[in-house]
């Protein structure tokens, strides 16, 4: 199995505030993409970790054997299709939100293994949280069935036709997603979910950082 990893980091992260993008953070010591691309190195199946990011930063980046940068796009989406482009040929493509350092090979594994068996697959996490739909003004819309949601992380995986034909048919029909298993799911692919980890968790504010560090720690304790 060769599988080809494409993590987005050419965001602003205007959320997390500060000069310095939330994906360049230092977490214990070193930006948390670098946590990122060495954990997927450490996978023998990768072939290659393409990184897209934003082209104010792309002079102080060097590729090296298995990782090459690009030049992202002005939305997450566009990010992933430069990847793409640049991406060459493997059984699978994996995407990867650059603010996830914590995911665990586990998880990795079982949503390769879930792509090859349905094309397609993504770690989800129940919302233990009660979700309304707002109105403008801050009024409550509605209310969603809880029961029935799920929380999407990554790494989403796919068989490469699969993503390839999404990311081409989004672009056609300037159809814009948040993440590819909900665009896989808009243009008719079979999605399948697996048991998602807490501990995944995406780096949106500065706190978020703290209880990284502290699940690293607790990480490395682990045998
Ligand atoms: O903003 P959000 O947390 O959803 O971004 C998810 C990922 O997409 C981040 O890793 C961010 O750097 C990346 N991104 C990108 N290109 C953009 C916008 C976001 O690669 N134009």
């Amino acid at each position: 199995m060769s599988v080809i990893v494409i993590i987005p980091a050419a965001g602003t992260g205007s959320r997390f505030g500060g000069a310095l993008p939330k994906q360049f953070q230092p977490l214990a010591g070193k930006p948390l993409i670098q946590h990122v691309i060495e954990r997927f190195l450490l996978e023998p199946s990768v072939t290659r970790v393409v990184v897209p990011v934003a082209e104010a930063l792309f002079g102080s980046v060097k590729n090296t054997e298995r990782v090459t940068f690009v030049v992202g796009g002005a939305t997450r989406q566009e990010s992933v299709i430069r990847g793409l482009e640049d991406s060459g040929e493997a059984e699978l493509i994996a995407v990867h939100d650059a603010a996830r350092p914590l995911f665990s090979p586990a998880i990795f594994h079982a949503v390769c293994a879930a792509a090859r068996e349905y094309g397609a697959a993504l770690p989800v996490i129940p919302v233990s949280d009660t979700i309304h739909v707002m109105n403008d003004d801050a009024t409550i819309a509605r209310t969603l069935d809880r029961s029935s949601l799920g929380a999407a992380q990554t790494p989403q995986c796919f068989r490469a036709d699969v993503l390839r034909d999404v990311l081409a048919r989004a672009h056609r029909e300037h159809v814009e997603g948040t993440d590819e298993a909900g665009m896989a799911v808009r243009f008719g692919y079979e999605v399948k979910a697996v048991p998602g980890d807490p501990r995944n968790l995406k780096i949106t504010v500065p706190e978020d950082l703290a209880i990284a560090e502290s699940y690293l720690a607790q990480w490395s304790a682990e045998p």
